[in-house]
């Protein structure tokens, strides 16, 4: 069987096909600009492409309350064109297929779960540090959503005390994503993130917050599997400085298999960056199987 999937982004749409075994047969990549200037060219590539089903992980906000009227629509978006759009129903009706729908960071949370490092395990959670923070659980084998889903990115964090940085994210200044996330490094050091590997100081901070946020998801969540994905954590030096720090912010209080072996517990992506697109698939692949079960009632 053949699917499509898309990965939604500010920046960039990256549209897939490939296979049920989580094979990507082909890639193209398209810059995100308007809904009217992007869709048509979405709907172009994969509408000859002979796919059962189109899986999508997308920006957020968005609707995954499948009893509301705005299902599968872009919610609060700061990019305003993008706001309220129906990005799941433009697929469903231009190219009459089941279309599988989930927020980015749950994609390569899935991608991971189905074919990566995460695979087997019941519970996990899948960090994106990139422009914005994002969290994405597994919990009880299944993609965690409840109101909406959560958004563990803006876990609120007390700025550590040498810290006189305010915090980038105009809702809540110091959360996880207004202290840690790309935009915020860069504001902070007054230069971007790859041209700070020098500086052991910002890695030290980041790997601080990083690790105040790990923790408590530790202590919530119980996941046997922690990764930490997106741009910033190309910096090599900084999972060895998490995984340290967690360690002594748990202070000995947990003793599993799993916090014994903190190099396999906390680690980075396993799929070589093609978790988010391999996740789509399989959202995808989901989609045409709940379908294929609705059909046979
Ligand atoms: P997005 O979150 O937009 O999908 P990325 O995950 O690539 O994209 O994250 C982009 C952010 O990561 C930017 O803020 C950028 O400065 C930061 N970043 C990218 N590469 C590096 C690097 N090598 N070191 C530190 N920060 C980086
Ligand atoms: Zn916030």
């Amino acid at each position: 069987m053949r699917l499509g999937a898309l990965e939604a982004g500010g920046t960039k749409m990256v549209c897939a096909v490939g296979t049920e075994d989580g094979k990507i047969l082909e890639r193209i990549s398209i810059p995100t600009e308007t809904p009217k200037i992007t869709m048509p060219r979405l709907l172009q590539y994969f509408k000859d492409k002979e796919i059962a089903a189109l899986g999508i992980g997308c920006f957020g906000p968005i609707d995954l309350d499948k009893d509301s009227d705005t299902y599968g629509h872009i919610l609060m978006t700061p990019k305003l064109p993008w706001r309220g759009y129906d990005i799941c129903g433009y697929f469903r009706e231009g190219l009459k297929i089941p279309v599988g729908f989930d927020t980015d960071v749950n994609g390569s949370m899935l991608g991971e779960s189905t074919w990566g490092c995460a695979k087997g395990l019941d519970t996990a959670i899948y960090i994106t540090v990139g422009t914005g923070v994002g969290v994405g659980v597994i919990a009880g084998g299944r993609l965690l959503h409840g109101m909406q889903h959560p958004e563990a990115g803006h876990m609120l964090i007390p700025p550590r005390k040498d810290d006189v940085y305010a915090g980038k994210c105009p809702y809540h200044g110091h959360c996880l994503e207004g202290l840690a996330a790309g935009p915020a490094i860069e504001e902070r050091w007054g230069a971007k993130g790859k041209d700070l590997a020098d500086r052991p100081e910002v890695w030290e901070l980041e790997a601080y917050y990083l690790a105040y946020a790990v923790t408590n998801y530790i202590l919530v969540l119980s996941p046997k599997k922690i990764i930490l994905g997106g741009g910033v954590m190309h910096q090599e030096q900084l999972i060895t400085m998490v995984r340290d720090k967690v360690k002594d912010m748990l202070a000995g209080y947990l003793h599993t298999r799993e916090l014994q072996d903190m190099d396999s517990y906390i680690v980075l992506p396993s799929l070589d960056d093609n978790q988010g697109i391999m996740g789509a698939l399989k959202l995808g692949m989901d989609a045409r199987k709940e379908w294929e079960e609705k059909e046979s009632k």
